[in-house]
């Protein structure tokens, strides 16, 4: 029987791949280009397209593909078949190092943000080597950077890939302060824990909204819900487990490293997390476990949903984005170290971090902003809009002594001094498991909790790594001109927890009292939707952080910021227009048809004799003529809002309308159909109910 080890990675040409299958000079100048970012020569590139294709081919592949991820969020690819016509007739098998370092795909229709006028279609894709190429599906997917024809980046890997950099210049200019001469780069490693819900296919297809919206717009409290909790960590129904195994298998084989998996809170709802990896490579492994998770549901007759709220009523569906900074001797700079040495190095990098997500929140907000996950920050849900840290009670009174020169410790008596004091060591599961956290501290690594599941994780790493970069920068120039290093250091270190501990909060994010706080007392933002959010994306000291770091450019961030904002419009306006539908196609008839049951029932028992008690009859055929007249009303309402905003030009005004006439319209439609729902007689309604949909699949 074939095991793991022998497939893991099959569908991957990586480093084994390529150790066994380039003359040793090409790879080692293919290593150097994947490690230390030098720019490879033609001969190296024909040299990997030669044995790429030699590879795919022997695969099975006819095509290969530039993969690229545009900014609708999802990736995107345009085959090519190697085939080239021999002059026997026959045809050989080309590829070129040319056409593996750069495509021309005419890019037209992705959203570019008014970046790239249509009569100038073309955009180019740029092979990024630091991600392995890939089979899928009989094509070779060669990860690539997607940048329009003046150079500017239409998709997230390019600004991701800018903000490692940025991230690894600043972190190396304080690292040689700490006197690590061995270290050559630093990079960020993130590990996504990856939230998912699975219903039933047939169940799916007879529903409009999940059709097209990816989330039910109508539906009426199921009698059980997830109140008993019994669903998370629960034991795998038979069908689910199946699903898993297969999904697992597929993922082995292009290399991502899926490990744990398991039942959510609410039901029906499992989460995946990988083994964490370099950012830019965590981030095309989660685009593909995304797809895969959708296509290998299909084969199972269930479909994936990514939607970061399906359902009403039950838990909503995130991702958790576990990041840390790490050199490439292995050393974890979040890690609390033995050595006193490695205390003040390990407290600088924290408090960049701190420093970061204070002047920054804003970014971190917005960088998870989209429709679908306004339905959880900002709702009854966790975790809240507003942004603080979670460091636990430990590291909180260490930072706490260090800002106050205090003694850290009663017993001992001695002021926290940096360089002769030596920090408790941290055991990661002493630091207490704070789930309400938007930003939690875990030992050696910070969990972001903000995103929702559908979200590329790109985005929030852009804004993670140039926040924190932006902090190193600024300690890196006080510390280069300082003549006592220590001296400074600690004075650093101490100015930074003084003038950022209002982001540190350790209790309970869910709590009203912790918003009120935050916002009136702490000055901290609560951005609560997106058009809220988004806006602050062209704030000036977030423009100057990520022009002067050179993630973004002006020009880029205006066209992202139109983007995301046109994002919001078309899907909510998608929704509310589903809602139409399923309203007056669906919804209505169905009640009219039981209510027409009802009058004829009514009627034949009149007709038998008249003194027969019919209460319920006429108490239900009341109410439900009532509500077909309420949800009539509700309809024609939204109906005109959506006309309304259709007419609105500028794309900031039609998603303030929205967040402010369109939402609160579609809420109140949805109310009245879900009073309809459960007095209606089950073979009437005309789709599957939350009750099936979420204990359906066994
Ligand atoms: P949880 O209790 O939150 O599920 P886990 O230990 O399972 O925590 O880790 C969650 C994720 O964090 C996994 O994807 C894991 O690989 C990742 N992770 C662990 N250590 C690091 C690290 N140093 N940097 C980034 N991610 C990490
Ligand atoms: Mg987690």
């Amino acid at each position: 029987m074939q095991t793991v080890s022998d497939y893991f990675g099959s569908l991957v040409f990586d480093d084994r791949v390529m150790r066994a299958r380039l003359p040793a000079k090409v790879y080692k100048s293919l290593k150097k280009t994947i490690d230390e970012g030098v720019s490879l020569d033609n001969q190296v590139a024909n040299a990997v397209a030669e044995a790429m294709r030699d590879w795919a081919v022997e695969h099975g592949a006819t095509h290969f593909t530039h993969w690229f991820q545009p900014l609708t969020g999802i990736t995107a690819e345009k085959h090519d078949s190697f085939i080239s016509p021999s002059p026997d007739g026959g045809v050989i098998m080309e590829f070129s190092g040319k056409e593996l370092i750069q495509g021309e795909p005419d890019a037209s229709s992705f959203p570019s943000g008014g970046l790239r006028a249509t009569f100038e279609a073309r955009g180019y894709t740029a092979w990024d080597p630091t991600s392995y190429a890939f089979l899928k599906d009989k094509t070779l997917c060669i990860p690539t950077a997607f940048c329009s024809y003046g150079g500017e980046a239409l998709d997230k890997k390019t600004p991701l890939l800018r903000s490692m950099q940025a991230i690894n210049k600043q972190a190396m200019r304080v690292l040689k302060l700490f006197g690590n001469e061995d270290v050559k780069c630093v990079k960020t490693s993130v590990g996504p824990e990856q939230e998912y819900f699975l219903v039933d296919r047939e169940m799916f297809d007879k529903r409009k909204d999940l059709v097209f919206c990816g989330r039910t717009l109508f539906g009426a409290k199921p009698p059980k819900g997830q109140e008993l909790d019994d669903h998370y960590f629960g034991s795998i129904k038979p069908r689910v487990a199946e699903f898993m195994e297969d999904l697992n298998e597929e993922l082995w084989k292009l290399g991502i490293l899926a490990k744990t998996e398991h039942n959510e809170v609410a039901p029906a709802q499992h989460e995946l997390a990988p083994i964490y990896t370099t950012t830019n490579i965590a981030t095309d492994h989660n685009q593909l476990t995304m797809e895969i998770m959708q296509k290998v549901a299909l084969r199972h007759g269930l479909v994936c949903l990514l939607h970061e709220k399906p359902f009403a009523g039950v838990n909503g569906s995130g991702k958790h984005n576990n990041w840390s900074i790490a050199t490439d001797t292995g050393v974890n700079l979040l890690t609390p170290g033995e050595t006193p040495y490695e205390n003040a190095q390990f407290l600088l990098f924290l408090c960049a971090v701190i420093q970061a997500v204070d002047d920054y929140q804003d970014l971190l907000r917005l960088s998870v902003a989209t429709a679908g996950n306004d339905h959880r920050l900002g709702a009854n849900e966790a975790p809240p809009a507003v942004v603080s840290i979670f460091l636990g009670d430990e590291l909180t009174a260490i930072l706490d002594a260090i800002e106050a020169d205090a003694p850290y410790n009663a017993a001992e008596k001695t002021v926290m001094k940096l360089g002769v004091h030596v920090l408790p060591k941290f055991l990661r599961d002493t630091t207490d498991r704070n789930r309400t956290s938007p930003f939690a501290f875990t030992g050696n690594k910070f969990e972001f909790r903000m995103l929702g599941s559908a979200n590329s994780i790109a985005c929030t790493n852009i804004m993670l790594n140039g926040a924190v970069a932006q902090s190193l920068k600024g300690f890196a120039d006080a510390l280069e001109k300082a003549d006592d290093f220590e001296g400074a250091l600690h004075d650093l270190i101490r100015r930074t927890i003084h003038a950022h501990k209002r982001i540190i909060f350790n209790g309970n994010g869910y709590d009203d009292a912790w918003i009120k706080e935050a916002t009136e007392q702490r000055g901290l933002l609560n951005l609560r939707t997106t058009p809220d959010a988004m806006p602050t994306l062209l704030e000036k000291k977030n423009v100057d952080m990520l022009t002067g770091l050179k993630i973004f450019t002006k020009a880029e961030l205006e066209s992202r910021y139109e983007i995301m904002m046109e994002n919001y419009v078309k899907t909510v306006t998608i929704e509310a227009q589903t809602m139409l539908d399923m309203t007056r196609k669906e919804i209505l008839p169905a009640v009219a048809g039981y209510t027409k049951e009802l009058t004829e029932t009514l009627a034949a028992k009149r007709a038998i004799l008249p003194s027969l008690p019919a209460k319920y009859e006429t108490g239900t055929i009341t109410k439900l003529s009532s509500l077909l007249d309420q949800i009539d009303a509700a309809a024609d309402e939204l109906e005109k809002t959506t006309l309304q905003i259709k007419a609105i030009d500028s794309v900031t005004e039609s998603a303030f309308q929205i967040r402010d006439a369109m939402l609160p319209r579609m809420a109140a439609l949805r109310v009245v159909c879900d009073e309809a729902e459960p007095m209606t007689a089950e073979r009437f309604w005309p789709f599957p109910t939350y009750d099936k949909l979420l204990f359906g699949v066994r």
